[in-house]
C-alpha cells in the first residue's frame, strides 16, 4: 500500500500525458511555451481570479508574493507555527521575520481569535513572546494564512482582522488547492493565493511547480517581472531583484491533463475521507477531522488525533508492523526548529501547536484508495 499513489493516475492519463509531453519535445519551447499560458488561463478560470502566474514551486510562489508586495528587511509577517517549513522559510528568505500565532485545535489553522488578540496586544505595546521579532505593530506587513491538510483557513475572519491593521493576506494554498469556503475556491480567498504542484499535493505535476493567484493587474505584472530576474519591459532591462521562477513547459503540459480530471479526483478524495470518518469517528481516543459548515477540504492529508504521544506512537508502530504507511505532519512546530531558534520563541509558547504536534498522524490519502484498503487500515487502528 502507498501513502500517495501517483501510478494509478498516470496509468489512467498515460495516453494524453505522453502525447502532451511529446508535443513539447517537438515544438521545443521548453521555457514559457504555449502550454504554460494555456495552463495559467485554465487555472485562473478554475479559481475565478483575474490572473494566474505560474512559477517554479510553492515556496517560490510565497517568496514572489512577498516580493511583489515589497515585503523585506525590517518587516514582520504573521503566520502559523504548525505548517510545512516553506511557509516561514519564505518570510525569512526575503529578509523579513516570521511572527507566529497559534492555531485552533479543531481546524489546525491559524486561530482568528488568537490572531486578533496578538495584534491588539502588540498595538498596545505588549510584545510579550514576540519581542524577538517585532518592536511595534507598524513593522507587521502581511499575514500568511495556511490551508493545512487541505482545509481552507478562516479567510473571512483573517481578512477582516488584516484590514483593521492594514495588512496584506497571502493564502498559502499549497495543500488547499481544490478546497473552498462557500464556493469561493482556495487560492482566491484573500489578497493573493499561492499553491504548489509538488507531486504529492492535491494537484501535483511530475516535478516542482507552483502558481500564484491575484485580481490585481499591478501585482500580476510585478510577479511576471520577478519570475524572470526582475526584468522590465525589455528582456535585458532589469528593474528589481527577481529569480529564476518559471514553471517548465513540460510540467504545464502534464498539469493541463491532470487539471481536466481534478474535480473528479476531489470527489474521490471526499469519498475516501467520508469512509475513514464513518469507520473511525466512533472509536474512543481517536479524533477525526472536523470540516466547518460551508467549507470544502481538498483532503491533501487525512489527519487524525490520538489521545497523546504515547497513544499515537502505539498506533504508528502497529500500522508500520502491518505494512500501512502513515506519517506525522508535523512532528515539530516551527518555533521549535533549530533554524528559527534566533526568533527567541520558547518551546511552550504555542500550546495548541505543541499539543497537536504530539497527537496528530495522517493516513494514506489519494483518489485511488480502495474501500477494502480503507477497511483494513481502520481495522488495524481499532485493534490498537
Ligand atoms: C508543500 C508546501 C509548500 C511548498 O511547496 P513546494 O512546491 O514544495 O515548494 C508551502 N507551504 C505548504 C503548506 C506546503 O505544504
Amino acid at each position: 500500500m502507498q501513502f500517495i499513489d501517483l501510478k494509478s493516475q498516470y496509468v489512467l492519463l498515460k495516453e494524453s500525458i505522453d502525447s502532451n509531453i511529446r508535443n513539447v519535445l517537438e515544438h521545443g519551447q521548453y521555457i514559457m511555451g504555449p502550454e504554460v499560458f494555456e495552463l495559467e488561463k485554465n487555472l485562473a478560470e478554475y479559481v475565478s481570479t483575474k490572473h494566474c502566474v505560474s512559477c517554479s514551486s510553492g515556496t517560490d510562489a510565497l517568496v514572489m508574493a512577498l516580493l511583489a508586495y515589497g515585503v523585506g528587511e525590517g518587516d514582520v509577517v504573521v503566520t502559523t507555527p504548525f505548517t510545512f517549513i516553506a511557509t516561514a522559510e519564505a518570510i525569512k528568505f526575503v529578509g523579513a521575520e516570521p511572527l507566529f500565532v497559534d492555531i485552533d485545535m479543531d481546524t489546525f489553522n491559524l486561530s482568528p481569535t488568537t490572531l486578533e488578540r496578538t495584534l491588539d496586544e502588540i498595538a498596545n505595546g505588549k510584545l510579550g513572546i514576540h519581542s524577538g521579532v517585532c518592536s511595534q505593530v507598524s513593522d507587521i506587513k502581511a499575514i500568511i494564512s495556511v490551508d493545512l491538510f487541505g482545509l481552507p483557513a478562516d479567510a473571512a475572519a483573517i481578512n477582516r482582522i488584516a484590514k483593521k491593521y492594514n495588512l496584506t493576506v497571502i493564502e498559502d494554498a499549497a495543500q488547499g488547492f481544490g478546497g473552498a469556503i462557500n464556493s469561493v475556491k482556495s487560492g482566491g480567498l484573500s489578497d493573493i493565493g499561492c499553491t504548489s504542484f509538488f507531486p504529492a499535493k492535491p494537484l501535483g505535476g511530475y516535478g516542482d511547480g507552483g502558481a500564484i493567484f491575484t485580481n490585481s493587474d499591478e501585482v500580476a505584472d510585478a510577479l511576471k517581472s520577478i519570475r524572470v530576474h526582475g526584468q522590465g519591459s525589455d528582456k535585458y532591462q532589469n528593474v528589481r531583484l527577481g529569480l529564476t521562477g518559471r514553471l517548465d513547459t513540460i510540467q504545464a503540459a502534464v498539469l493541463l491533463e491532470k487539471l481536466r480530471i481534478f474535480d473528479g479526483e476531489l470527489v474521490k478524495r471526499q469519498n475516501v475521507a467520508e469512509s475513514y470518518t464513518q469507520r473511525l469517528s466512533t472509536l474512543a481516543g481517536i479524533e477525526t477531522p472536523r470540516i466547518p459548515d460551508g467549507y470544502v477540504s481538498a483532503w491533501a492529508q487525512y489527519t487524525l488525533m490520538a489521545t497523546d504521544e504515547e497513544h499515537r506512537n502505539k498506533i504508528m508502530s502497529y500500522l508500520k508492523e502491518k505494512g500501512i504507511p502513515a506519517a506525522i505532519y508535523y512532528p515539530i512546530p516551527l518555533n521549535e526548529q533549530k533554524v528559527f531558534s534566533g526568533l527567541g520563541y520558547g518551546a511552550s509558547d504555542f500550546q495548541v501547536s505543541s499539543r497537536a504536534s504530539r497527537r496528530v498522524f495522517s493516513l494514506p490519502m489519494h483518489p485511488y484508495l480502495k474501500e477494502q484498503e480503507i477497511e483494513e487500515i481502520c481495522k488495524f487502528i481499532e485493534e490498537v
